[in-house]
């Protein structure tokens, strides 16, 4: 009986392997139990009947019933159309035919009643359908609505006709045959708790909903269902891990103390001090941490990092900072060392670029333990750098990294894997950081350090640049320095790289008595560093860059962010580049310059900037408009293939799945209750087939 579900659709009545073949390419589907879970895409509403006095060209797909008055076919050659006038008596519409017209003529008579759908348009004076469904009205198809399912197929599919109908009846023979078979995968108690129909009648429900409310239901049921599942399986994961790796307990405070006592900069915002509070709950614990920090940029996620490896160079284990790019490490190296060396802490960095002579040492003084901290690139994974006793990997701007680096450093330390913090500005949507990461804890940093004014967001014209220059003239007067932004992407680098010379030039042009930086991605490490370097020490006024600028760099005295071509930016991007001003106590400013046309999503993007500076509702706008895939862009993404579920709709229906998870977790880590049986038996099922389980894991 278990295996009902593994029967191949050949076998189906009227489908036969040949037609099975062609399925089993184009949508993957082979088994019964593929087909029930092909879940139609939308639905064509067949629960009423229009009068056709009240069609207009503003309603979708309609349905009518009524007779034919007229047809004709007009017009030659290319131009010849079937024209038919159809009434229900309370008024005419015209239905159209350009192709088939031949078919079309001989199948429908005069003087026969009709069931009529499709989409209503305006032509001239007139509304008409163009190439409408019409059935013959019989008393199955006037009396039961319902809604009719609409399914995806394919262009060569739908040459063997093989199109949304004949899926629609696939569907409905297997369903026929096997509703009794289909056990429910949820405990009895959530289908009160949560109100859930029965996973069989949701089944039904989802390919045959009689009316709105039912289909509803269904998806929310399936929607429940498949979002509980994959939250189980990560809870899961994670209590296995907090089982299997214990991390070296750090519990001293020695240094954190002095620090505050002595050298702390500022006072720590609240969120700050919740988020080093959590994290030194994790440090005690025993437990390996796994924390993703999330801060909007510009949060100061870098002094919480810097506290969290005192917490272990206090204990005498060492730290690592990972940057994504040799201008970042560079810049958290000379602002750690600052304060480690206030404290006595010995401090190294490597890069790509640290020559082989001081590699050799660093190598040395990370295997004996005396250095303490160090900072510095992906060179800082390779395999050759060993540490006597890594306690803490830090990994900045995460979304640069990919999980494989991530469990590169866990190997670093033989006897515990270290404790490890990813920090990112990526605002990603809580909703999504718990399917991404449902395996880490989070803590967020929301609030900003106090006294910062909120950066102000203009989108110009390209016609305003001279305007804009003025602008700008009047911030350097005060003082100020100022980012300019040009695009660079893979495709059209060498176009760019030519676009932002010619800036470059302009606005050498326009401020001829200043000096400028200028910093891109064709340029050699050190003489990127250098142009930096100085525009960090205010010898230069305008910094002409391309995106390499976007993650980290921190120059306070910068207020003015200028986005060339901004509309070819995503909003993650944008939002990560704006971070770069705002960090003093100056008022500061982001000014988009775009060209006039802009698309729709373009100008959405850019409104949504000029419009707000919080960075969850920016990443919850690009999570609409990108979809999950892009925001992440990682290998995790399997997580989010989804049948039904939409992580950027259906984040409540996650929450309370989540919820649901844990609290059964918590009462059952086993899953041995027998209340959670149903559970268990569909988790030990999914593990068996592995297409199912391929999709969830
Ligand atoms: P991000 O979270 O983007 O990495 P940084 O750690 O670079 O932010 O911090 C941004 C700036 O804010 C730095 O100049 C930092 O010294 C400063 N900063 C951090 N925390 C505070 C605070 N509590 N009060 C005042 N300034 C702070
Ligand atoms: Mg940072």
């Amino acid at each position: 009986m278990a295996n009902f579900f593994e029967t191949g659709i050949e076998f189906l009545k009227g489908v036969g392997p040949q037609k099975a073949a062609h399925i089993n390419k184009e949508l993957g589907l082979f088994t019964y139990g593929d087909l029930i879970q092909y879940y139609p895409f939308r639905y064509e509403d067949r629960t009423k009947f229009q009068r056709i006095e009240d069609i207009d060209e503003d309603m979708p797909f309609v349905q009518i019933k009524g007779r034919i008055r007229k047809m004709e076919t007009i017009g030659e050659g290319g131009k010849r159309r079937l024209v038919i006038q159809f009434s229900d008596g309370t008024d005419d519409i015209e239905l159209v035919w350009f192709k088939g017209i031949n078919w079309v003529v001989n199948k429908l008579k005069m003087g026969v009643d009709y069931v009529v759908f499709g989409k209503p348009a305006r032509f001239g004076r007139k509304i008409n359908m163009a190439h409408p469904e019409v059935e013959v009205l019989t008393t199955q198809n006037e009396t039961a609505g319902f809604l009719q399912p609409v399914y995806h197929t394919s262009e060569k599919l739908k040459a063997k006709y093989i199109d949304s109908k004949a899926i629609s009846k696939m569907v409905r023979q297997v369903l026929a045959v096997c509703e009794d078979r289909i056990s429910e995968t949820l405990p009895d108690e959530f289908l009160e708790k949560f109100i859930l129909i029965e996973k069989r009648f949701a089944l039904w429900h989802i390919h045959f909903p009689s009316n709105m409310e039912l289909l509803q239901k269904a998806q929310f049921r399936l929607k429940f269902e498949e979002l509980f599942f994959i939250q189980l399986r990560l809870l899961k994961l994670k209590i296995a891990r907090i089982e299997k790796f214990q991390g070296a307990v750090f519990s001293q405070t020695g240094l954190l103390t002095k620090f505050y006592t002595d050298h702390l900069p500022f006072d720590l915002t609240g969120a700050q001090k919740r988020v080093i509070r959590e994290i030194y709950e994790d440090m005690k614990s025993g437990r390996q941490m796994n924390r993703l920090l999330q801060g909007d940029v510009g949060s100061g996620k870098t002094i919480v990092a810097f506290i969290s490896m005192l917490i272990v160079v206090s204990s005498g284990a060492q730290c690592a900072m990972m940057a994504p790019t040799e201008i970042l490490a560079e810049q958290h190296f000379e602002g750690l060392k600052k304060h480690a060396d206030a404290l006595g802490i010995s401090i190294g960095k490597l890069t790509g670029s640290t020559k082989k002579s001081a590699r050799k040492i660093l190598h040395e003084q990370l295997e004996n333990g005396t250095l303490k901290i160090l900072v510095g690139t992906h060179a800082l994974i390779e395999d050759k750098v060993a540490f006597q006793n890594l306690g803490l990997a830090v990994i900045d701007e995460q979304h640069r990294f990919g999980v494989a680096q991530r469990a590169k450093l866990w190997a670093k330390n033989k006897s515990a894997y270290p404790h490890i913090l990813v920090m990112t500005a990526t605002p990603i949507p809580r909703t999504l950081a718990m399917t991404l990461y449902g395996d880490l804890d989070v803590s967020v940093i929301d609030e900003l350090p106090a006294g910062r004014k909120p950066i102000k967001t203009i989108h110009e014209y390209d016609s305003k640049r001279l305007q804009v220059f003025g602008f700008l003239r009047k911030e350097i007067i005060k003082s100020r320095q100022i980012y300019m932004v040009y695009p660079l992407i893979e495709e059209s680098e060498k176009m760019d790289l030519k676009d932002l010379m010619d800036g470059y030039e302009s606005v050498r042009r326009a401020f001829p008595d200043q000096h400028i930086s200028i910093v891109h991605g064709k340029m050699k490490p050190q003489d990127k560093e250098f142009e930096m370097q100085r525009f960090v020490r205010h010898e230069t006024q305008l910094m002409v860059a391309t995106t390499v600028i976007e993650v980290g760099v921190n120059v306070p005295n910068a207020s003015v962010m200028v986005i060339e071509n901004a509309e070819r930016f995503g909003l993650a991007q944008l939002h990560q580049l704006r971070g770069r001003v705002g960090r003093g106590a100056e008022q500061s400013y982001c000014i988009l310059m775009t060209d006039y046309k802009l698309s729709k999503e373009a100008r959405l993007r850019i409104d949504t900037m000029v419009r707000t500076n919080n960075g969850f509702e920016i990443a919850d706008v690009d999570l609409k408009l990108r979809g999950p895939g892009d925001l992440t862009g990682t290998q995790q993404s399997g997580v989010l293939d989804l049948l039904i579920a939409d992580i950027a709709k259906d984040s409540k229906i996650l929450q309370l799945a989540r919820n649901a998870a844990s609290d059964v977790l918590e009462r059952d880590p086993q899953l041995q209750r027998p209340e959670h049986m149903n559970i268990d038996r569909h988790i030990r099922s999914l593990r068996k087939n592995v297409v199912n389980w391929g999709r969830i894991s």
